[in-house]
């Protein structure tokens, strides 16, 4: 497999090599690169699964709970309050 390098932006590249993500940065000095990563199969998977926990916690809600009144923090995805355990709606907190 062919590695091409791409892009990521900020002088950093990433490749696949049909085995696992090398991460450079370059800035077109003759030190190219100046920093390298190679990231092994098992890690771009954890790293994968960090990027997703990260994008859902930053997706959370704050709101409280039209039937026990509890300010919880909650997923837009969630159909029951994590205080009364009833499917309900949330009135957004912020
Ligand atoms: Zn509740």
């Amino acid at each position: 497999m062919p590695v091409e390098k791409t892009y990521l932006g900020d002088s950093v590249y990433a490749a696949f090599d049909g085995w696992g993500v090398t991460l450079t940065t370059e800035n077109g000095l003759p030190g190219d690169p100046s920093n390298t990563i190679v990231l092994e199969p098992e890690v771009v998977t954890a790293f994968l699964t960090f990027v997703e926990q990260l994008k859902r916690s930053m997706d959370m809600r704050r709101g409280r709970c039209t039937l026990c009144k509890a300010v919880v923090y909650y997923y837009p995805d969630t159909e029951a309050c994590p205080e009364c355990l009833c499917k309900t709606q949330f009135e957004i907190m912020g």
